[in-house]
């Protein structure tokens, strides 16, 4: 299901967000074509390429004299940090600490926990890395679906708390509190793989492109002809459908909601993104959440996080922190609520309150 559900929201987000490029691609194209204008001459070079990786459909494309190098070098990006922190892949870096409970972990590995922990703060225990033993007793790495009973919970909460873990940011050692725990880096790995595609990208002089990481977006500059980028936010009731359009330069767009990652039992839906306080598929009130903000990795992060907390702390959160990121929340009722640092940019036909700082 989750298969189908993401293939409808590539293909609708690619065409909606490549607007100006001729068609939706399945394998690598490279198409050349040279603008003269009076002063420069700007190649817009498309290289693009169809990804699977980190259990998701990606697409790469860049605009450049450079472009196929960069998406290249993109696609081994993506599978050097799926093989690194796939908690899946029991020969990973992640799956191996898991198994240990210590380690020193690689630049990547230690960034994405020094980042978590941080989060993991802020965000008052939301975000928590160590929510691993309990997205297992769930089945979600597994694909095993059950619900687990309240006294299994009751125990793994106890495990599932990231301020008892040790890192040191200097060694990058690290160590766990207690037996048993483990830890998932999946609320946040996408954002911080497209961020490092925009430093491929830059580094491959590209000043054009776009990555899609199975419905979370980042954008690097503007369109060729300098036009913002036009990114579709997904529905969470039908992928196929979307909430709006949002236009944005150098910005990541990531969404988190129920809809992506869930199974059903005796008539009930238990989704992907767990409230680390109860135990239980996060139920307050939201069911998606968009982060717009220039740093991938606090986009993915807030995404999930802001999920959990529910409107009324979503929005508190934002006001504490509005210069680094802004957002769009559908609530249960249908209100979209977006905050005013993208009101401008944001097209919808729903119902919309605008949030003010
Ligand atoms: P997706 O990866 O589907 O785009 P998210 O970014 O919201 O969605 O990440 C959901 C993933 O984050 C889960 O599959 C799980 O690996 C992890 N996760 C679930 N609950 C939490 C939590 N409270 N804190 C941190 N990570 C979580
Ligand atoms: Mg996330």
């Amino acid at each position: 299901m989750k298969l189908k559900m993401v293939l409808a929201c590539v293909c609708l987000s690619t065409s909606l967000m490549l607007s100006g490029c001729s068609n939706t691609k399945q394998t690598t194209t490279a198409e050349t074509k040279s603008v003269q204008t009076e002063e420069k001459s700007v190649s817009d070079e498309e290289a693009s390429k169809d990804i699977f990786a980190m259990d998701t459909y990606m697409t790469v494309t860049a605009y450049g004299d450079q472009a196929q190098e960069a998406v290249d070098e993109a696609e081994k990006e993506i599978q050097r940090l799926d093989e690194l922190l796939s908690t899946g892949n029991e020969e990973s870096e992640i799956a191996k600490l898991n198994q240990t409970g210590s380690a020193t972990l690689s630049e990547d590995a230690g960034y994405l926990v020094e980042r978590a922990l941080e989060l993991n703060k802020e965000t008052d225990g939301a975000f928590d890395i160590a929510i691993y033993p309990i997205m297992e007793a769930w089945g979600f790495p597994t694909q095993n679906y059950q619900v687990p009973t309240e006294d299994t919970l009751k125990s793994l909460m106890q495990l599932t708390d990231a301020s008892k873990i040790t890192y040191n940011e200097d060694s990058r050692k690290i160590s766990f509190g207690q037996e048993g725990m483990k830890i998932d880096l999946g609320g946040i790995a996408k954002g911080y793989t497209s961020s490092r595609i925009m430093n491929i990208f830059k580094e491959n002089n590209i000043s054009s492109g776009l990555v899609n990481l199975g419905g979370n977006v980042q954008a690097l500059g503007t369109k060729t002809d300098g036009s913002k980028w036009r990114v579709a936010v997904q529905s969470p009731d039908d992928t196929e459908d979307y909430l709006g359009i949002l236009s944005v330069q150098d910005k990541a767009v990531i969404t988190s909601g129920g809809y992506e990652r869930y199974f059903e039992q005796d008539g009930k839906t238990y989704h992907h993104i767990i409230d680390p306080k109860t135990g239980y598929p996060a139920e307050n009130g939201l069911t998606s959440v968009t982060i717009v903000s220039e740093d991938g990795t606090l986009a993915d992060g807030l995404s999930t996080s802001l999920f959990i907390m529910g409107k009324e702390k979503a929005i508190e959160f934002w006001k504490a922190h509005s210069d680094e990121f802004d957002t769009i929340m559908l609530t249960k009722d249908g209100t979209l609520y977006v905050t005013e640092g993208i009101g401008d940019d944001f097209s919808t036909e729903l119902n919309v309150e605008i949030v003010k700082r």
